[in-house]
């Protein structure tokens, strides 16, 4: 049998901080058996590890795997989306490595025109038992209405019947369903560009195909006429979220419907209005947007909206790792408890999802990262990762492939 035993100071299970260590964590054969205080006077069996504290592998819930985030050329940019595909290929398994240093072992993609994020999870399968790498959660291509926003990441659909066609074909591959129902904001007038992309009986027929067919939904969302229509066919998960209203949030919070702020990459570009050309008006806008997602994310996390970290990894600005870092440090700064922010990245998602728990509880699988110090005692450390345990492989983290945001959290 393959004993690993973690002595570590302190530990957070998924809900709750364990403060009051020294504690054991003993697994077997990649299993968590027992948890107990650590009692110096019995030698502690199989490998040894001692460290400052110990979580749940966290859960980065949306990113694009094909897109590099820390890349800021924009000219580059566009020339990459004609990119060889050998080239994405390489982007997508960085991007896991970089996911894999800030301490995360499940990734849900958000969605990929090319399909990297399919030949990324397949690798992925590929090795596992031999090397650790993030497990994948991937939608392929998205859906979006023809001629709308999202041709980086979205298949096109005109009517019902190309809707009942194109889902029933994802969902051949997909793990879960990706919807485009908004466009993107206008930062110069502080509104949304362009109406919703799917009315209310189009959003209800996909939802209901892709329940069908055994797929959860999560929509690309903004703005109060799409908030309204997500809401109202049950979408399973709000991404991005932007204009909520304090009436939406209590609504969302009766129907369980989740929420991923993806604040990154609106904070990228209000730290840095140079990169997209924005004047002080524009900024003043980025502002109050990002005030009002600040306020309501706190309303809803109150409310028991179930709150889902993801940084949208890849978009302008957003490097994968630490940008689902950053996205923890501003749930905190709306004022959620760090219980709460850490649940949001561990706990949370997995049970929404549906995937086994990475709790630390005896009888789960062993799925966890070490910190040089408790985020408790400074969030800071949530930027040291030591290393990660999955199953019965270990992987010391390389500091520098830590990547941090070009902006500040
Ligand atoms: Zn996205």
């Amino acid at each position: 049998m393959d004993t690993l035993t973690l002595i570590t100071d302190s530990y957070f299970d998924g809900t709750r901080c364990h403060d009051k260590g020294p504690y054991r964590i003993e697994a077997h054969d990649g299993v968590i058996a027992r948890i107990e205080p650590d009692q110096p006077s019995i030698p502690p069996s199989g490998r040894v590890v001692r460290v400052p504290f110990v979580m749940p592998g966290m859960v980065e819930a949306h990113c694009h795997l094909f897109l590099d985030g820390a890349e800021l050329d924009l000219e580059k940019r566009k020339q990459y989306l004609g990119a060889p595909r050998e080239q994405m290929l390489d982007v997508g398994r960085k991007s896991l490595d970089e996911n894999l240093a800030a301490g995360v072992t499940l990734i849900r993609d958000a969605g990929d025109i090319h399909g990297i994020n399919h030949d990324i999870r397949s690798e992925v399968e590929r090795r596992r038992g031999d090397k650790l790498t993030p497990d994948v959660r991937s939608p392929g291509r998205a859906i979006r209405k023809a001629g709308r926003y999202g041709s980086f990441m979205a298949e096109e659909a005109t009517d019902v019947q190309s809707i009942d066609r194109t889902i029933r074909r994802l969902a051949e591959s997909a793990d879960d369903l990706k919807i485009l129902l908004t466009g993107i904001i206008d930062f110069e007038k502080g509104q949304m560009k362009g109406g919703v992309q799917f009315d209310l009986d189009e959003t209800r027929l996909i939802v209901s195909i892709a329940r069908e067919q055994g797929l959860k939904t999560y929509a690309h969302c903004s703005g109060p006429d799409g908030l309204r229509i997500a809401i109202d066919a049950g979408i399973d998960s709000i991404e991005h979220g932007f204009f909520m209203t304090r009436d939406l949030v209590r609504e969302m919070a009766d129907k369980g419907i989740a929420w991923v702020p993806t604040f990154s990459p609106v904070w990228f570009q209000y730290e840095h209005p140079e990169c997209c050309g924005w004047n002080d008006a524009s900024v003043e806008r980025l502002s109050q947007i990002l005030n009002t997602h600040f306020e309501q994310i706190a309303r809803a996390s109150d409310a028991g909206v179930p709150v889902v970290a993801g940084s949208d990894a890849g978009s302008y600005g957003v490097p994968h790792g630490g940008g689902l870092i950053a996205e923890l440090f501003f749930q905190r700064r709306a004022g959620m408890s760090l219980e709460k922010v850490l649940a949001s990245a561990t706990s949370t998602p997995r049970r929404l999802w549906g995937c086994p728990s990475a709790d630390i509880i005896a009888g789960n699988e062993v799925n966890l990262l070490t910190l040089d110090g408790s985020p408790f005692v400074s969030m800071e450390n949530l930027r040291s990762v030591r290393g990660v345990f999955q199953r019965m492989l270990h992987q010391v983290i390389d500091p520098s492939l830590r990547k941090e945001t070009p902006y500040a959290a």
